[in-house]
């Protein structure tokens, strides 16, 4: 890259540059230029050169809230050269979150949920990043972006959070390691795959344990994402059954885990119960009042004492403040929105969708708590309401640019509905409520009509008219998720290597405590081997001499591990030689097994 070719960055006339290299003297020199120098580009930009006072608005956070926040104002400012719009996010696609669970079930094509942000909001900057930070007294949000993964400061006059909220599954140990998500497109993308792969593996199981564990799939959260989620999931799996002629329908189990008694509790009791019904006819066993407390790789732990036995578990609860609006908040000094007396980690707005007692800052969508036009708590975390707020937080801060009146955010949702999978759904939409066939061809209608650009339309349409008379796709790809390198969690009991098995892993325990046995057999008892803790190594002695373990590992505690996988073993030993002389020096006989092979 050369920076010779770049004109010198232009300033504007507040003295300040809107793109900045954000701390020079942490980055590293490229061809004795500073690195960065060359981010500094705005020549690129007409307005920029113009020399006119520029007004930025920055929106942070490319889904819902942001994208239509980012649209609106585009909208409301025309062709305005004071005023320049910019949208950060981390994916150049807008995600059409609630046709996940139709991904994750093959209903549609996994890029027929998602629309590029460059052709959604026109007249938009945008920039691909990571957003770490705000720094408020330079007014600059600091960002990483590019190849050279470059830390900048993007310059805002006024910055809107639309940034949402994570999956947070820290506080049940397990879940990050072998719970999926259900939020983002990858999440959908390879719980398909997931479920393809397992029904494939099933066919060609033995032992009935492993397959039984391979045909349950257990979805956490009875709510609208958790209901849809195991409604889908279940027509999938039925449809496909056909091809499997060694897996019958009674074989295959569907769990869901709700901590409530009720399913759906936003909708009338009415529909909770049709929910039930349904859900229970289709043999999807509901498991009410109850919590996960943990999971491994092959088992989900629950409050009551009880244990699932599954590959596939699917926690769509579990929702945290995203950390860029955790951090902003306390650095930032904003006022936190509460529920019921209790801290929410949402930024506090009044009704014109300003964060309160901050000029110039704004929140909208699911990071915000804006008071509900009701007058009773917080409006809903929904795409109903991040779209309406998006618009009038687009005209307020239009309208304050130019001194003028704002609005207050006045909507009444419009209904609710939740789709059951196999044509099936509950509505309730203004007070009407309606469930089966009809609800369910509503909702496709609806959401369709949703869909932005003409051009997703068709492509949902197509592949909804096309899913009525054609089988499911079951191809299994296969994802980019390298297995080398993973971390696993066990809670006390559960045998991590099984004595006789092929070494595929060896492993390093983070915490907990575990024990080495031999196995009982014809010729001698079982025999406890050692103790072995955190910092520990097991499993190294098969995977040198590439056999089978020749004891079993069982965990006395909860234990963590990393797990690395034999490929990456093997590579790691044929580079590091100090590793190998290691091996030489404490295991010299293996080594010599493995030179006479
Ligand atoms: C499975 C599912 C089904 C749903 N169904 C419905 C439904 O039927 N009806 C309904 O109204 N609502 C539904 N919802 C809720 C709805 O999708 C959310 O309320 C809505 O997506 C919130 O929009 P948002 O823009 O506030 O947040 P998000 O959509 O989460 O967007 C946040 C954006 O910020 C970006 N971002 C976050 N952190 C960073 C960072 N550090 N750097 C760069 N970018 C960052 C993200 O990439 C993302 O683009 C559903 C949700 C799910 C998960």
């Amino acid at each position: 890259m050369t920076t010779q070719a770049s004109p010198p960055p232009p300033t504007s006339p507040a003295g300040t540059k809107d793109i900045e290299d954000y701390e020079p003297t942490i980055m590293e020199t490229e061809g004795g230029m500073p690195l960065g120098t060359e981010s500094i580009m705005m020549a690129a930009d007409p307005k920029q050169l113009s020399g006119k006072l520029r007004t930025r608005v920055v929106v942070l956070g490319g889904g819902f809230a942001g994208v239509y926040t980012a649209k609106h104002l585009a909208e409301a400012l025309g062709k305005r050269e004071d005023v320049d719009v910019e949208l950060l996010s981390q994916e150049n696609y807008f995600v059409y979150q609630p046709l996940l669970p139709e991904v994750a079930a093959g209903g549609i094509g996994p890029t027929h949920a998602v629309n590029p942000v460059r052709e959604m909001a026109r007249g938009v900057n945008f920039r691909l990043c990571e957003i770490d930070s705000v720094d408020f007294v330079n007014k600059r949000v600091r960002v990483t972006q590019g190849e050279g993964r470059r830390i900048i400061g993007v310059r805002y006059d006024h910055l809107v959070f639309c940034v949402g909220k994570i999956s947070n599954f820290s506080t049940m140990p397990g879940v990050t390691e072998h719970g999926m998500g259900m939020k983002t497109l990858s999440d959908a993308f390879e719980l398909r795959n997931h479920v393809i792969r397992c029904l494939e593996l099933a066919d060609v199981e033995p032992d009935p344990k492993q397959r039984q564990a391979l045909l349950s799939f257990v979805v956490a959260g009875g709510g609208f994402s958790g209901v849809e989620t195991v409604g889908e999931l279940c027509e999938l799996v039925h449809r496909s059954l056909e091809y499997f002629p060694n897996i019958s329908k009674k074989d295959v189990l569907f769990k869901l885990v709700h901590s409530d008694r009720e399913l759906l509790p936003e909708m009338p009791p009415k529909l909770r119960d049709v929910t039930k019904k349904v859900l229970e006819q289709r043999q999807i066993e509901l498991v009410l009042s109850d919590r996960v407390r943990s999971a491994s790789p092959d088992r989900v732990y629950l409050k009551s004492g009880r244990i699932l036995y599954t590959y596939t578990f699917v926690c769509t609860v579990g929702n945290a403040p995203n950390p860029v609006a955790k951090e902003a908040l306390s650095a930032g000094g904003f006022e936190e929105a509460k529920h019921n007396g209790k801290a929410t980690g949402l930024f506090a707005t009044d009704e014109m969708l300003q964060c309160r007692n901050k000029p110039g800052y704004w929140a909208v969508g699911d990071c915000a708590g804006v008071p509900s036009p009701t007058g009773v708590g917080l409006c809903p975390p929904t795409a109903q309401f991040a779209i309406r707020q998006a618009k009038v937080c687009a005209q307020n801060i239009a309208a304050t640019i130019d001194n003028k009146k704002l609005r207050k955010f006045q909507f009444k949702a419009l209904g609710m509905l939740a789709s059951l999978g196999q044509r099936n759904a509950v509505a309730d939409l203004m007070g009407v409520h309606i469930s089966g066939f009809i609800a369910w061809m509503l909702w496709r209608f609806i959401y369709l009509m949703k869909l932005p650009g003409f051009a997703r339309r068709l492509r949902v349409g197509l592949d909804w008219f096309l899913d009525l008379f054609l089988p499911r796709d079951l191809t299994q790809l296969s994802t980019s998720k390298k297995q080398g390198l993973g971390l696993r969690h066990y809670e006390p009991g559960e045998v991590i290597i099984a004595e006789g098995q092929l070494a595929r892993e060896l492993f390093l325990i983070k915490s907990g405590q575990v024990e080495v046995w031999q196995e009982r057999r014809l010729d001698r008892p079982e025999k406890l081997l050692t103790k072995l803790g955190p910092k520990d190594i097991f499993g190294e002695r098969a995977m040198l001499n590439q056999a089978k373990y020749n004891s079993s590992v069982r965990t006395i505690t909860a234990v963590d591990v990393v797990a690395l996988s034999r490929e990456e073993f093997n590579t790691i030993m044929d580079q590091f030689q100090v590793l190998k002389d290691h091996y030489k020096a404490t295991q010299p006989e293996i080594f010599e097994k493995a030179a006479k092979k």
